[in-house]
């Protein structure tokens, strides 16, 4: 059994649901420690992270990744228990297998084969893990971040073992991200009994006016490197179950994923200009959950391109589609930030998977890219 797969296995065996680690971070570190890379713990409230680095010199090349996994759903669903590893049909099924442990397994045999080729490479590697990035992820990656920056350790590339590929391993990259912003809109009526209207004052049916041009406004035209920016509606919650009430208010709750050509201050301007022209009272929480970036074209993504090439033959496309990553909280030290792993078909879904094969050529290119930049 190959490197990369043996330690897949064993990482798709701890049960790591967010913010869990399950001891994932301790097998990375006892992998890594003995090629010289140091071990610095930053655990901040219920989530585990954990930073490795060899060398001080720069440029510094970081791989990211979150050791938790999402919940596995139904168990019974299942064709084989998600925390036990299990090959069928050249495929390796477990939680986690595509999201995000399979890239993990592959970077740490990369830089296993790396380190022993070229022992006196240029610059530093480390690796950043967290144990929360699907979940709300305020005490991850941004707080190591944040440490890191306080005593000016800069990142020149990030490489974040997220699933961006397609059909084939390495066929797209991710060089930037929308911006997410989400809104909860609490719109204010006069609770009464249907056979009075006149008494009342029914929320639904002022909001149903805004709704429809919240949904038909037209954000942007996208750009070269960004689709045009969307609304959906993810939940409306009103009404008292009884079918005589008119409801005192109507919840909802939507979200932006937006493109460079906006930004959160311009999103909320036109989403109140809207709002206030139907003359009811609301109230509107925002939360930003991230900034949109992109990363120009340079060392990293040439580095990148070129690594798909050599091991696969053919060209990758870059793309800023799929949802946030912590790739977020990178992008704004000014590092080149890039998004490369395994094909993302089954992430969070019942019988999550990855292809045997697949998992030896991701490895293959990260050593690729380690080799393109570091020698
Ligand atoms: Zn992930």
């Amino acid at each position: 059994m190959s490197n990369t797969l043996e330690l897949l296995k064993d990482l798709i065996r701890r049960p790591s649901v967010t913010p869990l680690d399950e001891g994932c971070q301790d097998v990375l570190t006892d992998r890594l420690k003995p090629l010289g890379f140091s071990e610095e713990r930053l655990d901040f409230v219920d989530t585990q992270n954990l930073w490795l680095r060899k060398g001080t010199a720069k440029p510094l090349f970081v791989f990211l990744g979150h050791t938790d996994v999402v919940p596995t759903g139904s168990l019974d669903a299942w064709v084989s228990p998600p925390f036990e590893p299990t090959i069928r049909d050249g495929k390796l099924y477990g939680r986690g297998a595509a999201d995000m442990k399979g890239g993990i397994a592959a970077f740490v045999t990369a830089i296993e084969r790396f380190v022993a080729k070229h022992p006196h490479h240029q610059g530093s590697i480390a690796v950043m893990m967290t144990s929360d990035e699907e979940g709300i992820a305020t005490n991850g990656v941004v707080k190591v971040v944040e440490v890191l920056e306080a005593r000016h350790e800069k990142i020149d590339w990030c490489l974040v073992g997220e699933p961006s590929s397609d059909k084939k391993i390495g066929d797209v990259i991710r060089v930037g991200r929308r911006g997410s912003l989400c809104a909860k809109l609490t719109i204010q009526g006069i609770q009464g009994h249907v056979a009075y209207p006149e008494l009342a004052n029914n929320p639904i049916h002022n909001f149903a006016p805004a709704l429809k041009e919240l949904t038909e406004e037209v954000w942007d035209q996208g750009n070269h490197n960004f689709p045009p920016t969307s609304l959906q509606v993810s939940n409306i919650h009103s009404g008292t179950g009884a079918e005589n009430i008119i409801p005192g208010n109507v919840e909802v709750q939507f979200n932006l994923r937006f493109s460079t050509e906006l930004d959160e201050h311009i999103i909320k301007q036109r989403t109140h200009a809207i709002l206030d022209k139907h003359g009811f009272s609301y109230d509107m929480q925002w939360r930003l959950s991230g900034n949109p970036f992109l990363t120009k074209r340079g060392e990293l993504i040439e580095a990148a391109h070129a690594a798909i090439k050599t091991i696969t033959g053919y060209e990758t496309k870059d793309d800023t589609g799929g949802g946030t990553s912590d790739g977020r909280f990178i992008a704004p030290t000014g590092a080149q930030v890039i998004e490369l792993g395994p094909i993302n078909e089954s992430i969070h879904k019942i019988n999550e998977h990855i292809d045997l094969n697949d998992l030896e050529v991701l490895s293959a290119i990260y050593e690729q890219i380690l080799i393109n930049l570091l020698t």
